[in-house]
């Protein structure tokens, strides 16, 4: 296999310079696919001081709204062409199935118009009544500089583009780093803005590790912003790198999600088939792996076995195997690390007393699991308590939890109990309750009678230790841009103020 040049510095795509190179694994038989270089901080020093160039002296910054526009439509019109290619080679890296990575490249597609709409939408700037006609007032917004886009390994494309769709339409530069362990779509994405014409110097890319390529994109002095998704022992030294120099930061960390059902969701036979589908869409799709998993299911207690006992019968249905096989609907874990973790969390939860409903193990090989291959089967854990590591921590993997209540305050001081507060649902056929309990929860997003769906139009962040600041929405673009109150005097006269 030979190395793809993936770090792209001032239009120019590059090895390492220090020639190092790194083996990316298909995570369904842990074998290497492809080889890309493997930067570290000299790598950055040099995409950083192209950005800077770029913000400083190139075009980007003052390109007319619509042009910028244009240029990210280009960007969603060459996605929609390569669908097929990135939707196979994201299953491939991320150990998804190819109809989700085909979704996932439909989403950042939507997501680069949306901002273009967005931007072009908006019209220049505020006009504020200074309450005289001597004056002209007017709040308008730049772009913030050169800005450090950090971005995990779950959804690699789909985070990517949360962050480089509005850097872009604001008219930022940027470096960008993909988790090391899936970098391959990322690469691709700074190809096609690079095809779309964007000028050389604006979007950079370093392919690397985090304690190295990260932390020096984190605490460079000539960045001005660094927006971080990922874990929240990551997120923090982030944080900490960039006050150094008080640079604006954006984090989007995990979640630890509450889906909150009520026994009158599952009255009629349809609202509890509804229920019980969407339960397990929210805790295992792409094997749990998403910062939005509705791993904690907490349902009343009169309705729990019941529940359970159809949640575990289709969990253990669900078809495991390499992502681009037919019929598969669930991959592998991403590395043997998150395997080995959700193994930990399972033997945690069963020795402090969760009780086994279905998997809790990797399952056989097969003709569609390869040997090798990071697979761990859906598992549900009944009779889960609060205290749990397993309830409290992200685990992200395949796990459900399961805990109980009996009262409406129970359910919600249930859900609001974790350090998190990314996502949440509550499934009730009464709609009285359904907002009294949504207003009620502590989490950046709220589902009631559903689970997972978001909006580019809409805010997506957390509370608590799920992050700072939002994505997507007018908030995302926001975070990628300085306000400014540009205040006219025409008739300008002294004031008088000092005697003299
Ligand atoms: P991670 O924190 O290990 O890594 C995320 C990125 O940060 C990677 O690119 C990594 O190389 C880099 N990194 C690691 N240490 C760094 C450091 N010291 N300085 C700078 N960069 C560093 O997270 P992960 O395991 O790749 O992703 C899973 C996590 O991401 C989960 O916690 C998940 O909830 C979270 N996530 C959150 C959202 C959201 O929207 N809130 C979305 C997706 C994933």
């Amino acid at each position: 296999m030979s190395e793809q040049q993936s770090i792209f510095v001032d239009g120019e795509w590059r090895s390492a310079a220090s020639g190092a190179t790194r083996e990316i694994l298909d995570p369904a038989d842990a074998k290497p696919f492809a080889v890309i270089a493997e930067g570290g901080e000299a790598d950055v020093d040099a995409a950083v001081a192209a950005a800077r160039r770029a913000f400083d002296e190139g075009s980007w910054p003052g390109t007319p709204v619509a042009e910028r526009a244009a240029l990210l439509r280009r960007v969603a019109d060459l996605l929609v062409r390569d669908r097929e290619k990135i939707g196979l080679i994201e299953s491939r890296d991320a150990g998804k199935t190819v109809e989700e990575g085909r979704v996932d490249v439909d989403c950042v597609a939507d997501a680069f118009r949306y901002f273009a709409d967005l931007v072009v939408g908006e019209g220049g700037g505020r006009v504020v009544d200074a309450g005289s006609d001597e004056i002209h007032s007017v709040v308008v917004h730049e772009p913030v500089g050169v800005c450090s886009l950090i971005t995990p390994w779950n959804y690699p494309l789909l985070q990517a583009s949360w962050k480089v769709a509005p850097a872009l339409a604001a008219g930022n530069t940027f470096v960008i780093k993909p988790s090391e362990i899936t970098p391959l779509t990322t690469v691709i994405l700074v190809e096609l803005l690079a095809e779309a014409g964007l000028p050389a110097g604006v979007a950079n890319i370093v392919t690397g590790p985090g304690h190295t390529v990260g932390a020096r994109m984190a605490e460079h002095p000539d960045v001005d912003l660094v927006s971080f998704t990922g874990g929240l022992v990551s997120g923090t030294k982030v944080a900490q790198a960039a006050a150094a120099d008080v640079k604006k930061i954006a984090l989007e960390l995990g979640g630890k999600n509450p889906n909150v059902v009520f026994a009158d969701a599952c009255d009629t036979a349809e609202g509890f088939d509804t229920a019980v589908d969407q339960a397990l869409n929210a805790a295992f799709i792409h094997s749990g792996q998403v910062c939005s998993a509705g791993g904690r299911l907490i349902v009343e207690e009169s309705v729990r076995e019941r529940f359970v006992a159809e949640l575990a019968r289709r969990a253990e249905k669900i078809r495991l195997g390499r992502g681009t096989e037919d019929g598969v609907e669930c991959g592998p874990l991403v590395s043997a690390q998150q395997r080995d973790k959700t193994e930990y969390y399972v033997a945690s939860a069963l020795a402090e007393g969760a009780v086994l409903r279905c998997g809790g193990k990797r399952p056989e090989p097969s003709d569609v699991r390869p040997e090798g291959g990071y697979f761990y089967e859906p598992t549900v854990l009944d009779r889960c308590h609060r205290e749990m590591r397993a309830v409290r921590e992200e685990v992200f993997g395949p796990v459900l939890t399961v805990e109980t209540f009996r009262t409406e305050d129970e359910a919600v001081a249930l859900a609001n109990d974790t350090e998190y507060g990314l996502a949440g649902a509550v499934w009730t056929a009464d709609a009285g309750r359904a907002r009294r309990v949504a207003g009620r929860l502590r989490h950046g997003t709220v589902w009631i009678n559903d689970f997972h769906p978001y909006l580019p139009q809409a805010e997506w962040g957390g509370f608590g230790k799920s992050g700072v600041g939002r994505e997507l929405g007018p908030a995302g673009l926001a975070e990628y841009r300085e306000t400014k109150h540009v205040y006219q005097n025409l008739a300008p006269k002294p004031v008088r103020w000092f005697a003299g």
